[in-house]
C-alpha cells in the first residue's frame, strides 16, 4: 500500500507572525528558497503562489485577515 500524494509545495519554514494590531499569532509556512526570492525583490504572489492573499498580506504588513477585514470596507 502506498501513499503517494499529488505533487505539494515542501514547506521549509512556518513563520509564527504576530498581527501588530490585535496581536495574534498566525503561522505561514514558505518554502526557503521562495522567501529568498522574496526578499531580494521578487514580487510576493510571484513567490508564494500557494500562499492565499491573507498570508500574503501577514507577511507584507504584519495584519491579521481580521483586522485587514475591518480596516478595509467591502469590496463587491
Ligand atoms: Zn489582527
Amino acid at each position: 500500500m502506498s501513499f503517494d500524494v499529488p505533487v505539494a509545495p515542501k514547506f521549509d519554514t512556518t513563520f509564527a507572525v504576530t498581527c501588530r494590531l490585535c496581536g495574534c499569532v498566525n503561522f505561514v509556512s514558505v518554502v526557503d528558497s521562495d522567501f529568498e526570492s522574496w526578499r531580494n525583490g521578487k514580487y510576493i504572489q510571484n513567490a508564494f503562489p500557494y500562499l492565499d492573499v491573507n498570508q500574503r498580506e501577514l507577511l507584507q504588513t504584519q495584519i491579521c485577515v481580521t483586522c485587514f477585514d475591518a480596516m478595509s470596507p467591502d469590496e463587491d
